[in-house]
């Protein structure tokens, strides 16, 4: 019984976070962005115990409305990415419900998929993903942000972190090409055509196909000592 109520206030805490976003949030507007039923029962309750303000029809988060409420949405907009990125579906044909996104990620992974993602700034929705220690350390190491092979200089090192899978066809060729996760990479020349470097072995490509193959900058994200 708990659970379900802690589940319906983190859904109005949600409801009035994107509220605030769009620059202000009455009671009737919280309402209805809730994918959950706000009864005048559970605002009295997310009032008790001290997540929101109320007064005139209008409603805030206070602090500790926000810190709560920051944690999950960032879990869910890192989630959305996830899905969108290295899952290669739209947010519409993911079979999670909206409410659902934040359910995808346990607490303990994640700074790893933020960390994986690159620590994307937007959802998919171009809303922005409130910071976490990971995107704040990684702004100090320029060196551990995940980018498309494409954007790497010539010779730069880097190491493959994920392919992302819009098309999954492309997927199964890259790895039977032997880029993997893992892998060291590096961008051999970029005209008249693309060349890569994965391990031994030199790799023409399509430009198109080195913008799904995503890497750490410097070889980061390798457990390797360099
Ligand atoms: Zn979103
Ligand atoms: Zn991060």
């Amino acid at each position: 019984m708990h659970r379900r109520i802690a589940d319906e206030i983190v859904e109005v805490l949600e409801a009035l976070w994107t509220s605030e976003e769009d620059g202000g949030a009455s009671e009737d507007g919280v309402a209805q962005r809730a994918k959950t039923t706000v009864t005048p029962e559970l605002l009295s309750e997310c009032e008790q115990h001290g997540y929101i303000r109320r007064g005139g029809g209008q409603i805030a988060l206070t602090d500790l409305g926000r810190r709560t409420a920051e944690e999950v949405i960032r879990r869910h907009r890192l989630a959305e990415r996830l899905v969108v990125d290295v899952i290669g579906m739209t947010i519409e044909e993911s079979e999670a419900d909206a409410c659902e996104f934040e359910h995808l990620l346990a607490r303990g992974v994640t700074e790893a998929i933020c960390t994986l993602l690159g620590h994307p700034r937007l959802c998919p929705h171009q809303r922005p993903i409130p910071e976490g220690d990971c995107c704040r350390r990684a702004r100090d190491q320029v060196s551990s942000v995940v980018t498309s092979v494409d954007r790497l200089e010539i010779g730069e090192q880097a190491r493959v972190a994920y392919v992302s899978a819009r098309n999954y066809p492309r997927i199964q060729k890259l790895s039977s090409l032997g880029i993997l996760p893992g892998l060291p990479v590096r961008v051999h020349q970029k005209f008249p055509s693309f060349v890569i470097q994965c391990e031994e072995t030199q790799i023409a490509i399509e430009e198109e196909i080195a913008r799904d193959i995503y890497v750490w900058r410097g070889g980061a994200g390798s457990s390797e000592p360099s």
